[in-house]
């Protein structure tokens, strides 16, 4: 597995962990939107994309986020469900689309995604001096 293109979205706010938003390409044929560099509490790391985990409505079947209180679409209350599918574990509502099984991997993209990320930060703040080919 090799990673062939790194795009990098530049997110640049003062007062948020956000940096950018990457899209890799694994050997020219497969690519995994939204990885996000984030500038954690150690420094940037890379978090795989994830989605927000949702669960229908006993009621009328509107697919809340996990973990409402109610159900956006008839107001049903959705403490009690909540609780009895994931006992002790109400705070798990992001999971992973995609992510590395290994330590190697997880390195690997990393890597890629964090160094593309500084060539993309000094190619924007490096317009003012063009480099000289
Ligand atoms: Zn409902």
């Amino acid at each position: 597995m090799e990673i062939t293109e790194v795009k990098i979205y530049l997110r640049e706010q003062q007062d948020r962990k956000l940096r950018a938003y990457a899209t890799v390409t694994f050997d020219n044929a497969f690519v995994v939107r939204d990885l996000r560099v984030i500038d954690g509490r150690n420094g940037l790391f890379v978090a795989m994309p994830s989605r927000k985990l949702r669960e229908n409505c006993p009621r009328c079947n509107y697919k809340n986020v996990m973990g409402s209180r109610f159900c956006n679409q008839c107001g049903t209350n959705l403490e009690g469900i909540a609780r009895d599918r994931k006992p002790g574990n109400n705070k798990e509502e992001h999971r992973d689309i995609a992510h590395p099984i290994t330590t190697e991997a997880r390195e690997y993209i990393q890597k890629a995604v964090l160094e593309a990320y500084e060539r993309e930060k000094s190619a924007d703040t490096a317009v003012e001096t063009p480099a000289a080919e």
